[in-house]
């Protein structure tokens, strides 16, 4: 290996048989794939036969690294999963806070990779080069913040936890794990790949060092963008993180509003962080090393153990979609609702989805109270907290919710598919499309489902006309995402702004190569391409690039009034040919073979 910011070697986890192998990986792939999300598409490319149930012992995932972390480079206390995802079938990698990709580059490796099922429950330990499996009887069943407490008792200083909670043990298909009490990740049922593999979590700590080819490039980066960050005043993100995101998207008709009826919701100050203020108790939890740090929390009371403060540590999204999403205007209920899906084990994206498709339900008569167990009306949060705790542990009702609002939707029927809203089973995140030109054709066309952090057009304007002129800055925005997901870098820093440029700077610092905006388009074009081909190999078409018919409804009232997504089918249908086209890309959406030989894919894909 002769980069010197990675250590060349994988370490593959066998938790059928408790063994372990180490593997190294030549100099080329980590030049081609970079790190990170990069590295992840290419190694489950490799490695997973298609079809393989996504809970599974065949199913692996991928805990990665980027070539920044172990450097003094900016918002880099971050890591990367990646594997099969539960929730749509299909390729799934997310990013997230905390120690744990640090301590895994200390540790001596580049990546873990775990496949198999452990006979019974185990915590996964690495302590430098040596691994173990612990017996994990005793954390099952326990909330992530329980168990992550106990874990740190049980190891050295300074370790990484990263745990699932009772709702990844269910195998519930919105399950994530969490890393250090608040950096939630696995958005795509990450958390049921681990339970389904009987792993509570993967505990790391490392003391090598990392070096880089050229350190200096990597502080002057740091200096500059500590510098811009330090001088800026203005910056309602630095002053309330996420949740200041509220009004400004509400403003543009793309906040959720029960069930995506509208993207404005009535009574959406109650949720703004000047009126949360009176809870905050500080930015408690941010990532490691991280100046912006942009975790607030608020105090709470845990609503099973009523008397007991705790703190929650609420974002934007879960504003969105436990909040307008549910009809609910209490911030207090959001926080509850917040804390018991981290402790649970559950994202608040999907979970809150999935709550307002049944509130829906309800009050069209598809579901009555006896189906539910109460009367579920939107707003109602009694009643969405308890739902919580039934999907969780997979409770009358909560056990067809369980497997996330594409399922559930097909099972319940009635007509209710045509309230449900996710693109190839990945729920919507907290923007509506009909807010934002072109924006809808990001959610169709992620490789992962309706994620949020996929790249957008950079424009304000409404989809009141064609969407064509729009599609070249979504592709643009959609790589530089890419990249910065690769490095392992925070979505976040262009609020700082740490610059595309800066980041290529950084990439060239660690490996000592000479990266250029144009290569570092191939690179990210190599990525979405092999990720494509990923959910090709698992039967995706282009009739899985759609839009949920909600988000082909009319806005019926404030900013957006009378938006779609797009002006109309053929426009959104041109915008994926050009998409398609831009992309290398046949009209049926299949990587063409040129496409394939130019990106040095073809050995990988043949
Ligand atoms: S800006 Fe926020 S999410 Fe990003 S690294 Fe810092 S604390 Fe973490």
């Amino acid at each position: 290996m002769s980069f010197k910011c990675w250590n060349g070697k994988i370490l593959w986890v066998d938790l059928t048989t408790k063994t372990t192998r180490v593997e190294e990986l030549s100099s080329n792939i980590y030049q081609d794939f970079v790190g990170g999300k990069g590295l992840g598409t290419y190694l489950l490319y490799r490695e997973l036969k298609a079809g393989v149930d996504p809970l599974s012992a065949d199913n692996i995932l991928f805990f990665m690294t980027g070539p920044l972390q172990g450097l003094p480079a900016p918002n880099v206390g971050r890591w990367t999963l990646v594997t099969k995802s539960p929730l749509t079938g299909l390729y799934l990698d997310s990013h997230c806070g905390g120690p744990l990709g640090r301590e895994i580059k200390n540790a001596g490796y580049d990546a873990v990779a775990v496949t198999g099922k452990s006979d019974k429950p185990v915590t996964l330990i690495i302590e430098d080069e040596k691994a173990k499996f612990e017996d994990a009887e005793s954390l099952w069943g326990l909330g992530t913040h329980e168990a992550t407490k106990i874990l740190h008792e049980k190891t050295p200083k300074g370790s990484a936890v990263y745990v699932i909670g009772p709702a990844g043990e269910h195998l519930v298909h919105n399950a994530v794990g969490c890393c250090e009490l608040a950096h939630q990740t696995g958005r795509g049922g990450a958390g049921a790949v681990l339970g389904s593999k009987n792993l509570k979590g993967v505990v790391v700590r490392g003391t090598k060092n990392i070096d880089a080819e050229d350190r200096s490039a990597i502080r002057e980066v740091n200096k500059a963008v500590t510098k811009k960050w330090n001088e800026k005043s203005d910056s309602d993100f630095k002053k309330y993180g996420t949740p200041f995101l509220v009004e400004p998207s509400n403003e543009r008709g793309q906040f959720p509003s029960r069930n995506w009826q509208n993207g404005y919701f009535d009574g959406y100050e109650s949720l703004t962080p000047e009126e949360m203020e009176k809870w905050y108790i500080g930015a408690h939890l941010s990532c490691p090393h991280c100046i912006m740090r942009c975790t607030h929390a608020y105090k709470t009371e845990d609503p099973r153990f009523p008397g007991t403060e705790i703190e929650s540590t609420v974002e934007y999204e879960t504003l969105g979609l436990c909040g307008g999403m549910l009809g609910i205007k209490d911030a207090q209920c959001v926080f509850q609702l917040q804390f018991l899906c981290d402790d649970l084990g559950l994202d608040t994206i999907g979970t809150g989805s999935i709550i307002g498709f049944t509130m829906e339900a309800y009050e069209r008569g598809i579901l009555t109270e006896d189906e539910i167990g109460f009367p579920l009306p939107f707003g109602d949060c009694e009643g969405a907290k308890k739902l919580v705790m039934m999907i969780a542990r997979k409770e009358g009702i909560g056990a067809t919710l369980a497997k996330g609002t594409r399922l559930a939707a097909k099972k319940i029927g009635k007509g209710s598919e045509s309230f449900a809203v996710h693109v190839k089973g990945l729920d919507a995140a907290a923007w509506d499309p009909r807010g934002k030109k072109g924006m809808g054709l990001s959610y169709a066309t992620a490789n992962v489902g309706a994620s949020h952090l996929r790249g957008w057009p950079q424009t304000s304007d409404r989809p009141d006309s064609s969407a064509l002129e729009v599609i070249e800055s979504m592709i643009e925005q959609r790589d530089i995402k890419i990249l910065r997901d690769s490095l392992i870098v925070c979505h976040f820093t262009y609020h700082m702004p740490l610059t595309h440029d800066e980041n290529i700077t950084m990439l060239n610092g660690a490996t000592g190569q000479t990266y250029d905006v144009k290569s570092i388009s191939a690179f990210a074009q190599r990525v979405d391409t092999l990720a494509r081909l990923f959910n090709i190999r698992e039967g995706t078409t282009r009739k899985d690039d759609i839009l949920p018919p909600r988000f082909w409804e009319a806005e019926t009232h404030g900013p957006a009034e009378g938006m779609k997504s797009f002006v109309n089918q053929e426009d959104f249908e041109k915008s994926l040919d050009k998409y398609y086209d831009l992309r290398g890309w046949g009209k049926d959406g299949v990587p063409t073979k040129e496409t394939i030989k130019k990106l040095g894919l073809s050995s990988l894909v043949s």
